[in-house]
């Protein structure tokens, strides 16, 4: 069977039998059989929006050169040598539950810890929090079964580089839980919340049949030293040896980052990012987007933004079509808000992150330690929190920000908890507030609509404020036997840079363990 790659454009209404009409027109061919490859929304031209493919044709018809078919990627290696010892992997986000696997399936004995409980609960402590109930401490947006990225837009991109035969484990894991299989080619894959919770609850069974053991409700509290080397972990349950211990806790578990730098696990601060979410009626997205408010086969319109302030960099991140905006903070004495959407993306609101680039040490004029990062960070989360005294939060209209007016009138919103309007000029340090005005601004130039939004903060997690120093062939850290994943350490961001972050930790320590 001979194969060759096409290329094509289709309208965005199209359908299956339509795309393999155009596919035979453009081959010559009439028995044939393809795959699509890559498949991105063209909205240059707003009169002629298409959806462009590139599509893997397979025929005996085909005239091919040979060595036209491209060579197939090197796979994940999983080598058999953990011989039962023992690793404990603390966190149940995607740098942890990737890096479970695989030390599962290079013979470990992989336990995994994790602070909540499974998603089922986790999904119902959520929901009564959002109708009234205490925050819940173990199970909220950052914290439980599947980690921050759970009840999210779960967007699947990743600008990482040289981490492609990860991700295509990542995808093919993904989709064997549950995801649809069209994240393999879409160029801005996402699944949504209401898929994310089936797909996390199928990878725990995928993980078990590995031979994975979960322990929920377990929080890891400290290190056991012996010898130079980390013997296991003190828990709120009790203490667990192990000969390998991997911390997947995320950038929101400012307890355990502040406990492994006690325990002299080395950390450099790095820059982060901060800001708010903007918040818009999704028909407005779309026309600026399209010139319409519906486009036939296109869930919802997205925008990437990107101004520059002198040498602060303003950007839009993590946008969620269609979606809400949530609480996202992972202990009740914080404010943080976040974003989420479904994976059809219907919602009337879409709401994306405005933050600017932030560098502590110009910001206060002198040396900062990771520690001291995290406690200015946490101040900071503090004070929008105790601005309201609940868990409503900060907001705005964007053209009252533009015009330095303390904003009054708040219209709806997606936020389920409230907003109280403040003038957010006001709730950060001056330079960042004058970059966060001059992004808006250019980004009110560049989308038609966009200053009829509202601000909403505070913004926080777009990346980690610190980041562990690792052995840079070994991936260690501090302690031969000790290793950090995912966004926790400051070497990843998003769910699949994380999620390969935990496959690279763990194929270290396969490598050097
Ligand atoms: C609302 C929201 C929406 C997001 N949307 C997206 C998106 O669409 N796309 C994207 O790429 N990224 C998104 N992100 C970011 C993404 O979720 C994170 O980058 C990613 O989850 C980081 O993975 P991780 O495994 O490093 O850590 P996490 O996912 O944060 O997982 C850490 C886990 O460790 C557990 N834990 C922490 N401390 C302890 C302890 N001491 N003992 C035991 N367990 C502990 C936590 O409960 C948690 O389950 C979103 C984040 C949020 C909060």
């Amino acid at each position: 069977m001979s194969y060759r790659e096409f290329e094509l454009t289709m309208p965005t209404g199209y359908t299956e039998d339509d795309l393999r009409q155009a596919l035979a027109k453009l081959t010559g061919l009439r028995d044939f059989s393809y795959h699509i490859l890559l498949k991105s929304l063209d909205a240059r031209r707003k009169d002629r929006i298409v959806w462009r493919f590139r599509c893997a044709v397979n025929s005996a018809e085909l005239q091919v050169e040979a060595g036209s078919r491209p060579e197939a990627k090197a796979p994940l290696v999983f080598a058999d040598s953990g011989r039962g010892r023992r690793v404990l992997v603390v966190g149940t986000g995607p740098a942890g539950i990737f890096s479970a696997l695989y030390l599962a399936r290079c013979g470990f004995a992989v336990q995994v810890v994790e602070r909540g409980s499974t998603v089922e609960q986790r999904r119902k402590a959520l929901q009564d929090f959002e109708q009234g109930a205490a925050f819940p401490t173990a199970n909220n947006y950052a914290f439980g079964e599947g980690g921050a990225g759970t009840f999210s837009d779960g967007k699947l991109s990743s600008r990482t580089k040289g981490i492609s035969s990860e991700r295509d484990f990542i995808f093919e894991t993904l989709i064997a839980a549950g995801a649809p299989a069209e994240i393999a080619y879409m160029t801005h894959p996402h699944v949504g919340s209401d898929l994310l919770f089936g797909i996390t609850s199928r990878l725990r069974e995928t993980l078990m049949e590995a031979g994975v053991q979960f322990s929920f409700d377990t929080v890891a509290e400290d290190l056991l030293l012996t010898g130079g080397r980390v013997s296991g972990l003190r828990t709120n349950k009790g203490d667990l040896d192990a000969d390998f211990v991997v911390f997947a806790t995320g950038h929101s578990a400012f307890d355990t980052l502040r406990m492994l730098m006690k325990r002299d696990v080395p950390f450099r601060h790095k820059n982060f990012a901060l800001g708010f979410r903007a918040e818009h009626r999704q028909e407005t997205i779309n026309r600026a987007q399209w010139g319409r408010p519906i486009l036939a086969g296109v869930k919802a319109a997205e925008y990437r933004l990107a101004a520059q302030h002198g040498e602060v960099p303003v950007y839009s991140f993590c946008m969620c079509p269609g979606g809400t905006v949530v609480p996202a903070g992972a202990t009740a004495d914080v404010s943080v808000v976040n974003g989420k959407s479904d994976y059809r993306r219907d919602g009337q609101w879409g709401n994306a992150a405005v933050v600017a680039g932030v560098n502590l040490e110009q910001l206060l004029t002198r040396p900062v330690s990771a520690p001291e990062a995290l406690d200015w960070l946490e101040k900071l989360e503090r004070s929008f929190k105790s601005l309201t005294g609940d868990y409503r939060v900060p907001a705005m209209t964007i053209s009252d920000f533009l015009h330095h007016r303390s904003g009054q009138e708040l219209p709806e919103s997606s936020y389920p908890l409230g907003l109280m309007a403040v003038d957010m000029a006001e709730l950060f340090p001056v330079p960042l507030t004058e970059a966060l005005h001059a992004g808006v601004k250019e980004f009110c130039r560049k989308l038609s609509g966009y200053d009829n939004g509202i601000i909403l903060g505070l913004e926080s997690k777009t990346s980690a404020p610190v980041q562990a120093m690792r052995h840079p062939e070994k991936m260690y850290c501090g302690y031969e036997n000790l290793f950090l994943a995912g966004e926790g350490s400051g070497w990843s961001g998003g769910i699949v840079s994380s999620a390969a972050d935990g496959l690279r930790v763990a194929a270290a320590l396969v490598r050097h363990g």
